[in-house]
């Protein structure tokens, strides 16, 4: 007997939306490296362009968004130590 339904539970995805779900999960790390929730975060720089701050890892947070309200209000402080 010839079981049809596994044509049915598999579920081609295009190659293309492939990709971007790829690369979705790279950019979203989603987890905040201040409070260490789930959810969706943003890349905050912990020394400023302006103060000589890069792009890079060392000087890139992934923070919540509540918690990058609060890094730039100054009710939490970051700091690079490295
Ligand atoms: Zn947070
Ligand atoms: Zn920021």
């Amino acid at each position: 007997m010839i079981v049809k339904d596994l044509s049915n539970s598999f579920n081609p995805v295009p190659k293309e939306r492939r990709v971007i779900n790829k690369k979705l999960l790279k950019n979203k790390k989603g987890i905040c490296e201040v409070c260490g929730k789930n959810g969706q975060t943003e890349k905050h720089h912990i020394k400023t362009k302006g103060s000589g701050g890069d792009d890079t890892k060392e000087n890139l947070i992934e923070v919540c968004r509540i918690c990058h309200t609060k890094i730039h209000s100054g009710e939490i402080k970051v700091n690079n130590k490295g």
